[in-house]
């Protein structure tokens, strides 16, 4: 079971009480930022780009608890920067805890065997570690833009499943990425014994450094085409299934951003945790004076044509769940027949290991090359100075 049945059960009572009360615009997960600062510089972040003195800076635990009282959503996802750097996170999250809030606390896991073993956390059904892991070690290594990475994070994430805590992942995929080794590191985390994964393509920050990298909507949907279909039964994946279909390309929706309003040092964030479009002192606020016409793939903002990410349409997803006998019935089939068997899929897929992908084929203009062999594996090979710069 990737959700626990008390999570299910109070996401989807949660819904419905906001559906019968003709609630448009209600929050399911609030997106805590309590600080941004982190332990790497992964190239694609949009966060660690801040200023110094902004990077200092932190929110209170107070702070953290007046924002998550005022939304009122039932789950909190706590990402950053990197949490694990706060030194409030112990009690914050125990807080949340009493609550009854169903938390996320996103972490690159480096400090995660660290703080366990401080006795930062005790297990919980209410607790989630979300590691973030971005693919099978090499892929993982270079994304954050530091060797040792993933065996650091998987030497955290068992250390935490041994321990009883709940732990999942979350896995942002960009341009290049390589569907075959994706499902490979899918085989990985579910044999390390994680709950379930998330998966979402990147967005083009206008903060991140690297703006090349980021997948278009049909490209989008071809890559997840081949990672998610002719799925594999011990695949379990802590997400809407709808949203996967989406992911996939079966099903279209439009973006609910107030789904997941973003709290952090600087106020309620508009309208999304992707944009920032100003900031309000109230949760209230951002709700009635955000123009949420101008968002969206419908409103024809430019902003938004390419934007598929898992914070703006998973919202969407679980409210269509709820949303009558079509919903209910469209997710039921998502559960009961999930391994999506497709031959022509499963073809492309094939033809995907002649192929050079992700890091290996950028890692050229750093000095190194990829062979790719006769029987489609790759191999990374250091290219001499004057070759790597003809
Ligand atoms: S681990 Fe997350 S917050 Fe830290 S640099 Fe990487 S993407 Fe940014
Ligand atoms: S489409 Fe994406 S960027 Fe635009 S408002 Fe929705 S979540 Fe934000």
């Amino acid at each position: 079971m990737p959700v626990p049945v008390s999570q299910m059960w109070t996401v989807a009572s949660y819904v419905i009480g906001q559906r019968l009360r003709r609630n448009r615009r209600y929050p399911l997960v609030l997106m805590l930022e309590p600080l941004f600062r982190c332990n790497l510089a992964c190239a694609g972040c949009g966060k660690i780009q801040y200023p110094a003195h902004v990077l200092k800076r932190q929110l209170s635990v107070e702070e953290c608890l007046k924002a998550v009282d005022e939304c009122g959503a039932p789950m909190v996802s706590i990402p950053g920067g990197e949490p694990l750097l706060h030194d409030g996170m112990p009690e914050l999250v125990r807080e949340l805890v009493k609550r009854r809030k169903y938390i996320y606390l996103c972490t690159n896991a480096i400090l995660l065997q660290e703080k366990l073993e401080a006795g930062w956390f005790k297990p919980s059904k209410y607790l989630s570690f979300s590691v973030h892991m971005d693919g099978l070690e090499d892929n993982h290594d270079f994304a954050v833009c530091r060797e040792g990475t993933y065996q650091k994070a998987i030497t955290g994430i068992r250390s935490a499943v041994e321990q009883g805590f709940r732990v999942t992942t979350n896995t942002t995929l960009f341009d290049g990425a390589d569907p075959n080794a994706v499902r490979g590191f899918f085989d990985e985390m579910m044999d390390v014994g994680v709950e379930g994964m998330m998966v979402s393509p990147g967005y083009a920050y206008d903060k991140a450094p690297d703006q090349t990298g980021f997948l278009q909507r049909r490209a989008t949907n071809e890559l997840f085409q081949m990672i998610l279909s002719n799925r594999k039964k011990g695949w379990q994946f802590n997400q809407s299934p709808l949203f996967l279909e989406f992911l996939m390309g079966k099903r279209d929706f439009e973006c609910t951003p107030w789904g997941n309003p973003t709290f952090n040092m600087f106020g309620w964030q508009k309208p999304c945790y992707l944009l920032q479009e100003g900031y309000v002192d109230s949760f209230k606020e951002l709700i009635e004076t955000t123009e949420w016409d101008r968002y969206g793939v419908a409103s024809g903002n430019p902003k938004c044509q390419n934007c598929m990410v898992h914070c703006g349409y998973e919202p969407t997803a679980v409210d269509y769940t709820f949303s009558g006998f079509q919903g209910i019935w469209a997710n039921i089939k998502a559960m009961a027949f999930n391994t999506y068997a497709n031959p022509k899929a499963a073809k492309r897929l094939d033809e995907e290991k002649a192929k050079p992908h992700g890091p290996m084929h950028h890692l050229v203009q750093l000095g190194f090359g990829v062979d790719v062999k006769s029987d489609g594996t790759r191999e990374v090979v250091r290219r001499e100075k004057d070759e790597a710069a003809a």
